[in-house]
């Protein structure tokens, strides 16, 4: 017997998607992002789902040598790129294309043969003070790649910290641009809040992520009113009902108290699963189907829900964490956090099924 804790992945979904993000920005070639195991939906997932994609773009040299492996031919973008001098030769003979962010790894390029012909996008901090050259350093990187015998295409780009915000991408896109010494220069800008709504930065690569996995990158959009659909849903079953007097507390801690007779339900899935701790009572849950609520504390393999709306729940109904009846960026909101973190945490135990 399996713990009925299980996540699904929809690749259906991951194609919708990424067809949403091209729908907002035509033309323009997508690197579909997809680090930290494609959000926690799997590279397996993401193959099936991304085949229409330009190319992919993640952090992990050894996952980008998998995709190789896996049969990925079209580009792949390494976006820290790289972080030993070794890994530039790893980028030649698998044919990556790697971020350049700072002098470290421009002098470590000079090692490559010449008609090695790597890609290169040479990224600007344009004031997300992350990664990045200063933009009025653009010419003089320019430069030293130019004199290099073993690069190919050179093409620039930055990352947003607040295209999420309202004119939040204006100053960084002015730095930008005024950056450019060549307007026919190849860039990449925008991540899916950018793709959403800065027009300007819809232009060369796009880098959308969190969007192809239907999730909002916005606060305060819903997914499904930017007209994305979760590719991942986190189910599990209830393994216990319990009825509770008026005045029995539930879990660890007794955080929750039954201020009426009511039943609750016991749920297999834990903070040891991906699902967080720090839920609180009031974190939306579905039970066959109608949403209800967590109650009291979330253990390591359990987690409790509210059965007062349910009369006729039992052990071995279906329940669902998040996916299309409880969107994911809710069960984040309530706890304190970001729908992308939730994806990307699902652990290790948990059995991945890709449908289709
Ligand atoms: C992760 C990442 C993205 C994707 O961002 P989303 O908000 O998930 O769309 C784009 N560009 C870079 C450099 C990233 O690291």
């Amino acid at each position: 017997m399996s713990r009925p804790a299980r996540v699904r992945i929809l690749p259906a979904a991951l194609r919708h998607n990424l067809a949403r993000a091209r729908e907002l920005a035509p033309g323009c070639p997508v690197w579909a992002v997809v680090k930290a195991d494609a959000y926690g939906h799997g590279i397996a997932a993401a193959l099936a789902g991304f085949a229409q994609a330009d190319g992919l773009a993640l952090v992990e040299f050894d996952r980008a040598l998998s995709l190789r492996q896996a049969g990925w031919q079209r580009p792949l973008l390494m976006l820290e790129g790289a972080f030993s001098p070794d890994d530039v030769g790893h980028a030649a003979q698998a044919r990556l294309s790697l971020v350049v962010h700072q002098p470290d790894q421009l002098r470590w390029l000079a090692s490559l043969p010449s008609g090695a012909g790597l890609e290169v996008f040479v990224k600007l901090n344009t004031g997300m003070n992350r990664l990045g050259f200063p933009p009025a350093a653009l010419p003089e990187a320019l430069a030293a790649l130019r004199s290099l015998p073993g690069i190919g295409r050179v093409h620039a780009m930055t990352h947003f910290a607040n295209a999420d915000r309202p004119g939040g991408a204006d100053a960084p896109l002015a730095r930008f641009q005024a950056a450019l010494p060549d307007p026919a220069i190849g860039v990449s800008l925008a991540n899916s809040a950018a793709i959403f709504d800065v027009p300007a930065a819809r232009r060369g690569w796009l880098r959308p992520g969190i969007m192809l996995y239907g999730a909002s990158p916005f606060a305060d959009r819903p997914a499904i009113t930017l007209g994305l659909r979760p590719a991942m849903r986190f189910e599990s079953r209830l393994i216990a009902v319990q009825s509770l007097s008026p005045g029995d507390a539930v879990g660890y801690g007794g955080g929750f108290v039954a201020s009426a007779a009511m039943r609750i339900g016991v749920v297999a899935t834990g903070y040891a699963d991906g699902y967080p701790r720090h839920a609180p009572t009031g974190t939306p849950v579905a039970v066959s189907g109608v949403r209800t609520r967590v109650v009291g504390r979330v253990s390591m393999d359990m987690l409790t829900v509210d059965l007062s709306s349910l009369p006729q729940a039992r052990p071995g109904d279906p329940v669902e964490l998040w996916g299309e009846q409880v969107p994911v960026d809710e069960v984040a909101a309530h706890a304190g956090t970001i729908g992308y973190e939730l994806l990307c945490a699902i652990a290790p135990r948990v059995t991945r099924l890709i449908e289709d």
